[in-house]
């Protein structure tokens, strides 16, 4: 029998509810219990990808080639599941689906309405696609009270309904301030997100109130009064120094508990060892790496989530704090790189689009190469290491990416064709944004005794991808004449997926055409970001 949790948030935005959410599944796995995550969200775009990072952080990308909300990473890196187009959900993909439908006439001629095509389509979306999972975790995007979020709320409402008490719970994160001027924890503002909620026929069953200080035991029972809960359903999601403690900190509170509770369940005391290790690891480790990140959307780090926690993980299989130094590429079109790269040990030029701040990754990749400091380019960021070394060591001058206009020498071209299972994918200049790039698990093939066949330790390996250019193959010859060694392709030996330079010429240096960073998790760090850490660890001892 699958249960549902559904999750929504109050008060403020940022609360952390994908964070929450993955806690929990995590918790209740550690009891034993199998679990999926799912991100039901109101905006209107169909999907994230088309918006900007700055808007929306990172886009996160599922094997099946979905591109998804960044809390489907946390999902993830806490439960080692992976994701799938079937756990994450907008409005705009709701509603374009509806519409298709009623222009082919599917609906027979009845009026199309919110309640109850729409609210049926998101309880079929939760319901749907399945495997027998224990319980599924809902989070509702957004904060309860915003116009958009209704028809979810609505359509979790019914789905509570029907499914009963014992195989659904509504749990509501919200805040509980600490007010300086008055020296004391409020508790108001949650008792007015709870009355919204129960405006529109939800009751929580259980309250996460994050806080950055204890909540004294009377303002819980407080709470707990104002909202017709035990006030053992008033649970405090302190403040703590690793989201990787968070799981730990839910169990202390008895939230995992709470929620067997609340569906008559029993099970053994879930086993905690592997994230008391990871947090170990995380605040404790015994040395320090700095790597600069140099990139565009540097001033919002959720644009470079799974990249962040890649690189941490890194740090925790070398049991090194990896600090990093967050670079904008645009500094370099006018600054030596020297003044802002002095003292890191590794440098990393991550995914990005467009042609602005591309020369100060270029910039970028050259004082890795040449300086000998380890280099970790990751699809774009292999595409400027692939340009400035056929500028700098083939002698192609003007190569350049397509990406940024005309050229007569597109060293990074459009990709047009390309094969998934079986088939042809084409694509052209005019397509349209949304949905269009290589997106998605593809499978890469390593050629043997190259660093990454090493790393890896396996002769076929399969990364997540997104991106619309490809390093153009005409240009192979040249480049590996100019020392580039292609040592990842598709499996047809079409697409370049993999560049490096050999151990002789430089410590570590390696560029991927797709985002290793989304398939790490803390328990089982990606090879290739261990391996980046490792080498930035032994530069640290050099300099
Ligand atoms: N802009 C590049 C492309 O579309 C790289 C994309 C990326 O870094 N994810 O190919």
């Amino acid at each position: 029998m699958t249960r549902y949790i559904f999750i929504t948030g109050g008060v403020v935005s940022s609360l952390g509810k994908g964070l929450a959410s993955a806690a929990l599944a995590s918790l209740l796995q550690a009891r034993g219990f199998s679990v999926r995550l799912r991100k039901l969200d109101p905006y209107l775009n169909v999907d994230p990808g088309t918006m900007s990072p700055y808007q929306h952080g990172e886009v996160y990308v599922t094997d099946d080639g979905a591109e998804t909300d960044l809390d489907l990473g946390h999902y993830e890196r806490f439960t080692g599941v992976s994701a799938l187009q079937s756990d994450n959900v907008t409005t705009g993909r709701i509603y374009s689906d509806i519409l298709a439908k009623e222009r082919k006439g599917e609906y027979l001629g009845a009026t199309v309405q919110v309640v109850p095509h729409v609210t049926n389509a998101i309880k079929d979306f939760a319901l749907a696609d399945l495997n027998g999972e224990d319980f599924v975790i809902c989070e509702i995007g957004g904060t309860v009270g915003d116009i958009e979020g209704a028809p979810f709320l609505e359509a979790i409402r019914q789905l509570g309904y029907k499914l009963g008490r014992e195989r659904a719970l509504f749990l509501h994160l919200t805040l509980v301030p600490f007010i300086a001027a008055a020296g004391e924890l409020k508790t108001k503002p949650t008792q007015h997100s709870v009355k919204e909620l129960q405006s529109v026929g939800i009751h929580p069953d259980i309250l996460l109130c994050r806080a950055d200080r204890e909540i004294p035991e009377n303002e819980r029972a407080k709470i707990a009064l104002f909202c017709n809960l035990d006030q053992s359903a008033v649970i405090q999601a302190l403040d703590v120094d690793s989201i990787y403690r968070v799981p730990l900190s839910y169990h202390e509170e008895g939230l995992d508990r709470e929620v067997l509770r609340h569906f008559n369940l029993t099970s053994p005391e879930p086993d905690l060892t592997r994230w008391q290790e990871i947090v170990k690891r995380v605040t404790e480790p015994e040395g320090k790496v700095t790597i600069g990140v140099v990139g565009k959307y540097v001033n919002l780090l959720d644009a470079y989530k799974s990249l962040a926690e890649a690189l941490t993980h890194g740090g925790i299989a070398n049991n090194a704090k990896v600090e990093m130094r967050w670079i904008d590429s645009e500094i370099f079109e006018e600054e030596d790189p020297e003044l802002h790269l002095s003292g890191v040990h590794g440098i990393l030029v991550p995914g990005g689009f467009g042609e602005r701040g591309s020369s100060g990754k270029i910039a970028a990749v050259r004082h890795a190469r040449e300086r000998q400091i380890p280099y970790f380019g990751i699809c774009f960021g292999m595409q400027m290491a692939v340009l400035e070394m056929a500028r700098n060591l083939a002698g192609i001058e003007n190569a350049a990416s397509s990406e940024f206009g005309a050229t007569n020498q597109p060293v990074v071209g459009l990709m047009t064709e390309w094969e998934r299972d079986g088939d042809i994918q084409r694509r052209s200049d005019d397509d349209d944004l949304g949905g269009t790039m290589r997106l998605g698990a593809y499978d890469c093939k390593l050629s043997a005794g190259t660093r990454v066949a090493e790393i890896y330790g396996e002769e076929m390996i399969s990364e997540r991808h997104r991106h619309r250019y490809e390093v153009n193959p005409t240009y192979r010859a040249e480049l590996e004449k100019a020392g580039v060694v292609f040592s990842g392709l598709s499996p047809d030996e079409r697409l370049p997926e993999i560049i490096e330079l050999p151990e002789s010429e430089h410590p570590w240096f390696v560029g991927v055409q797709f985002h290793p960073e989304l398939k790490s998790r803390p328990f089982e760090p990606h090879p290739l970001f261990v391996s980046f850490i490792n080498a930035a660890v032994t530069q640290s001892r050099l300099v």
